[in-house]
């Protein structure tokens, strides 16, 4: 396939793009404290330009000083933020793409502790982020219109090619224009006219002081996909007024703040769920339309433009995997391309808890700079032991540097515990994780070597300068009495199949691994299944829109679930359980399966170090440190570029 729509040139008002793909905004915490472009930023920006998009959009940038939704947002309330804007636009016009700036004010949807100022339309708060908001005053209203107006005109001082409203996600030109979260009486209020009267003045104020040449997206929630939200029919009434006010193009997203798990949608959400929307819009524009959310597949793009649902596709973590799969796709390279697996463990969930954005499949995001691949000065034989995802990252990235590398892994096939968290319902998608790495190794030179369990006399025999132990971790056996019964097996056993569970079972431990097993085991299947876990909650290891999924599945299989709860022993007819105080004990299982968790498995470094006269031993991922496999990719990429 030549991918002949994605590539075909298309225009918004005055600019030109050179196909149809597009970074959409997604928060990093890569700004300065200041909000000012750093130079993070700047690298993890290019690089997408670099890679073949032909538009790039910087995160939701913030048009006041009082408000904020992340803990590093970008600013343009000031003169002062513009020479950033300015660099970063000429780095982008460099590699032929073009850069719009969204921007935005939260409104209700932050924080006091982010925002020195919580307000919208209405003293509603958002379910999510609580903080009581403070209703706008018409004088007040009027203030932050005239500061997006200004927004744009230092966007455009800053030479950047387009500007893109958010009027999506729960943020405050949505709130007013959703009775979700408007419920005023007055003109900014009420019908369709008062709830787009804060965005049609704000695009008409824009229009009046730069005039009609200027690109002007308008980013907008199809369907809010809450009770009382605003649903799609709403916004195609809506649609036709913006683009009458002056809008461009629309770029049609999904959800607020208490339906996020649409907004980013994890692997549980099908491919292009949201491509309808875009689709219904553009039956009542006559503008451009980008579709977006969890479109990462090269034909999935080409075939929504073939068939015309929209005109362009927003790609936001499929760039974050991957920021030259334009130019992979362009060359037909598609074999290469590091395909997103919709975890959110490196992008939202990082982002949502203040760290800096980054990516479970492609540890360079938000550290462009520094993780560029260099050469090595002096080949050295590499011997890395293990082939779960720390080890293979850690084995690619030397041998693309130039070393000689081998690879041990003790079963018959890669993959190691990442390899089995594809098993559970929804979770295929990280297999494509563990697919890339196992083609890759090969395509770097690695020499690979399964069925293999090293010992001090192969290592000796093999003689490597550089060992990389990357071992992983076996199930933690908690010291319970009755641990050893013959009924009890653990996570592993059931997902590599090595046993087969009977029908009434008991999950210890409700982390996401043990949570996923109830979900694998669920009454669905036949089977009754009990977690039992020591904390409030279950599953807490993942983040929330993943999260929501998972449990919302094993509310539909009823699972029972029974938290707070500690196991003291287990007895050939059950096991006795202390909940607050009080013991109780559960009857008729035939199955006890152990997901507590995993110790390192390290024992051949110290034996190395002992014994061989090697020059480097590294112990990296979980037998370091039992963590997910972001941690084991990222020390895998490290140690790789370090050697
Ligand atoms: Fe995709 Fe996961 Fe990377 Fe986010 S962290 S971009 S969801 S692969």
């Amino acid at each position: 396939m030549n991918f002949a729509k994605v590539f075909k040139p298309i225009v918004i008002n005055s600019m030109e793009l050179k196909n149809r793909l597009v970074v959409p905004a997604m928060g990093s915490n890569l700004a300065n404290p200041d909000g000012t472009v750093s130079d993070r930023l700047m690298h993890y920006l290019v690089a997408r330009a670099k890679g073949g998009f032909a538009l790039i959009t910087t995160e939701a940038v913030s048009v006041s000083p009082h408000a904020q939704a992340l803990r590093f947002d970008l600013g343009i309330w000031d003169d002062k933020f513009i020479p950033g804007f300015k660099d970063l636009a000429k780095a982008i016009h460099a590699y032929g793409a073009k850069l719009a700036i969204q921007l935005y004010h939260p409104g209700r949807q932050t924080s006091r502790l982010l925002s020195s100022s919580v307000v919208a339309p209405s003293p509603i708060p958002c379910p999510i982020c609580i903080d009581p908001p403070k209703e706008l005053s018409v004088e007040e209203i009027l203030e932050i219109e005239g500061q997006f107006v200004e927004g744009v005109r230092r966007a455009q001082e800053a030479e950047i090619d387009a500007v893109e409203l958010h009027g999506a996600h729960g943020y405050l030109i949505a709130q007013f224009m959703s009775r979700y979260s408007n419920s005023r009486t007055d003109a900014y209020g009420g019908d369709i006219e008062g709830l787009l009267r804060f965005p049609v003045e704000i695009i008409r104020k824009i229009r009046e002081k730069i005039g009609p040449k200027y690109p002007l997206i308008f980013r907008v929630s199809g369907d809010e996909r809450v009770p009382g939200g605003r649903g799609i029919q709403e916004t195609k009434v809506m649609v036709p007024i913006l683009q009458r006010a002056g809008v461009d193009a629309f770029h049609v997203s999904t959800g607020v703040y208490g339906s996020v798990q649409y907004i980013v949608p994890p692997m549980a959400v099908p491919p292009g769920f949201n491509v309808n929307a875009a689709a219904e819009v553009k039956k009542v524009t006559s503008v451009p339309v980008i579709s977006v959310g969890r479109i990462d597949d090269p034909y999935l793009a080409e075939s929504i433009l073939n068939e015309g649902l929209s005109d362009l596709i927003a790609m936001g973590r499929a760039s974050l995997a991957d920021p030259d799969l334009p130019e992979k796709m362009k060359e037909g390279n598609l074999q290469d391309i590091r395909l997103c697996i919709g975890c959110n463990q490196g992008c939202i969930d990082r982002v949502f808890k203040g760290e800096s954005i980054s990516c479970l499949v492609n540890p360079e995001v938000g550290r462009e700079k520094e993780m560029a691949l260099v050469p090595t000065l002096r080949k050295r034989k590499v011997l890395v032991v293990g082939g779960g995802p720390g080890g293979m990252e850690a084995a690619r990235v030397a041998a693309l540097r130039g070393h000689e590398v081998y690879l041990c892994e003790k079963e018959n096939k890669l993959g190691g515990q990442l390899d089995l968290a594809a098993i559970p319902p929804c979770r295929q998608d990280i297999a494509k994780a563990v697919n890339f790495l196992a083609q890759h190794i090969s395509k770097a030179g690695v020499k690979v070597n399964l069925n293999s369990e090293v010992n001090l006399e192969l290592v000796a025999k093999l003689k490597p300068e550089v060992v990389i132990i990357a071992t992983g971790g076996m199930p933690l056996i908690p010291d319970i009495p009755g641990i050893r019964e013959k009924k009890v097996m653990t996570a592993f056993d059931i997902l590599k199949g090595n046993v087969k569970p009977g029908r009434n079972i008991l999950i210890i431990g409700g982390g996401s691994v043990g949570a996923e097993i109830a979900d694998l085991l669920s009454p669905l299947r036949g089977r009754k299944v009990t977690l039992v876990e020591m904390l409030p909650e279950i599953a807490r290891d993942l983040g929330d829109e993943s999260r929501s999924f998972l449990l919302e599945s094993l509310i539909q299989k009823n699972v029972k679930i029974i938290t707070g709860a500690k196991i003291k022993s287990i007895e050939a007819d059950g096991v006795i359980v202390e909940r607050s105080g009080n013991e109780e004990r559960l009857l008729g299982f035939q199955t006890i399966i152990l997901s507590v968790g995993v110790s390192p498995v390290n024992d051949l470094a110290g034996k190395i170090k002992e014994k061989l006269n090697i020059e480097e031993v590294h112990i990296i991922g979980d037998a370091k440190e039992p963590r997910k496999a972001i941690n084991a990719i990222a020390e895998g990429a490290e140690i790789g570029r370090k050697i």
